[in-house]
């Protein structure tokens, strides 16, 4: 079959690559893609969120199967529309995926179905919200009701925190996303992601994962996309991730499914455990990255069986073999991120590096300029590898780092440190 993925990161990569590896897979495009994309699919310059322009590379290459990686698509409906057209797609529509875009509306579905969460009011006036949390006192958690690029959310350890963040979000610092305001709980706990595809009835856990969001070493300095990730996560027992399914994720799928608006794809739980249990942080409707790295090195081939059988609705049908090991991927980035950094500068070394179902570079903000691999964002690689531990996993991901020759990034040397 003639399969389309779009995007263009670390994570679409991943996602195309696993796909690449199943005999079902014909032709591949990608769209916009990378420079790593461009060596494995044909690079499409369209807008992923552009409706009208996917549909139409749809019926030129005569795809088959559309599988979107980012949000920004999903919040767009691109999703419903191809649905509409009769195409197969793998992505929940823009009203399942609101399990992202709002936050409010997660919390009103989590209250629905009783799954456990932190504790919270909305607010859509200053005065009240201040006054609201000055009665409950620090720490507390702020949070802008729309996507803000992960930058909506203020963890205030202090009353003086809370209020300056109610400040900045009803000052439109996030514009429209900070009309609403939900402010929550304080969740103490350790952080995991569990990543859960249904196909708007059933579901199926295909493993979870622990990030590094903050730039530096010893999770210090300024928040960023992540900076590496690591899958299994030890924090996440298998009676842990059984709780997190029966509780909170099944749950959210059969209230979807009431509503009349099923979930269809891959639900990403971010939790908080605590004392043996789970608690909902929050959703996201697409694979995280870079979670989706290691996961879709582990997983392979059978990514695109388990991604069609979501889309045909037939997921109860289908059966996962779960090599029995651990993945970490290490990401490279220019030096400056998530600040100003330099474009444009060269990459050398990823040619003698062998890839293999054991080890991949999935490129990130990369692009191909005159022969040469240039960076052209501020993540730019992920350095992935897996091993029977995960101490293996790193020692490897880590001798690939050491053979890729680029002055001008960095990245952090201390993945993993919270399971090791
Ligand atoms: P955005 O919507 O701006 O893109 P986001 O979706 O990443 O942000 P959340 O995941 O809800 O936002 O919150 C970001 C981080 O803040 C979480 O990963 C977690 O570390 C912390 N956090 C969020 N809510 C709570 C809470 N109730 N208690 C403790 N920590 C929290």
């Amino acid at each position: 079959m003639n399969i389309l993925v779009l995007g263009s990161g670390g994570r679409e990569h991943a996602l195309a690559w696993a796909i690449k590896q199943n005999p079902k897979c014909d032709r591949l495009l990608v769209a916009p893609g990378n420079a790593g994309m461009a060596a494995i699919a044909d690079c499409v310059a369209i807008d992923p969120s552009n409706a009208s322009a996917v549909l139409a590379c749809v019926e030129e290459n005569a795809i088959d199967f559309v599988v979107i990686g980012p949000e920004a698509p999903l919040a767009a409906g691109v999703a419903d529309r191809l649905r509409e057209a009769g195409v197969l797609c793998f992505g929940p529509s823009a009203a399942a995926a609101r399990l992202e875009a709002s936050k409010s509306f997660t919390k009103e579905i989590c209250d629905a179905c009783a799954a456990p969460t932190a504790g919270y009011a909305r607010f859509t006036d200053l005065d009240a919200a201040k006054a609201y949390v000055t009665e409950q006192g620090a720490p507390i958690v702020v949070k802008a009701d729309g996507l803000a690029a992960g930058k909506g959310v203020i963890v205030a350890m202090s009353l003086q925190e809370a209020l300056d963040g109610l400040e900045e979000i009803f000052g439109g610092a996030f514009g429209a996303a900070g009309t609403e305001v939900v402010i929550e709980e304080f969740m103490a706990g350790e952080e995991a992601s569990l990543f859960v595809l249904s196909d708007g009835k059933s579901i199926l856990a295909v493993g979870g994962a622990q990030d590094h969001k903050r730039v530096g070493d010893g999770d210090t300095g300024p928040n960023t996309g992540g900076m590496g990730a690591y899958s299994p996560a030890p924090v996440l027992t298998p009676e842990i991730e059984a709780q997190a399914l029966r509780e909170i994720v099944q749950p959210t799928i059969d209230e979807m499914a009431r509503r009349g608006t099923p979930f269809q794809g891959v639900l990403y739980a971010g939790l908080m455990i605590e004392n043996g249990r789970a608690r909902l942080v929050e959703y996201n409707v697409r694979f995280g990255d870079p979670e989706c790295q290691v996961l879709m090195l582990r997983m392979g081939a059978q990514a695109l069986d388990l991604m069609l059988a979501c889309a045909e609705g037939r997921l109860d049908q289908i059966r996962v073999t779960w090599a029995d090991d651990h993945a970490m991927t290490v990401v490279m980035a220019a030096k400056g991120y998530p600040g100003s950094y330099e474009k444009g500068t060269e990459i050398r070394g990823l040619d003698a590096l062998p890839e293999t179902a054991s080890q991949m570079v999935f490129h990130a903000g990369t692009a191909e300029k005159d022969g040469k691999i240039v960076a052209t964002g501020g993540r730019v690689l992920n350095v992935t590898a897996r091993g029977a531990t995960l101490q293996e996993a790193r020692e490897r991901a880590y001798a690939m780092v050491d053979q890729i020759d680029w002055p001008e990034g960095f990245c952090r040397k201390d993945i993993g440190w919270r399971a090791l």
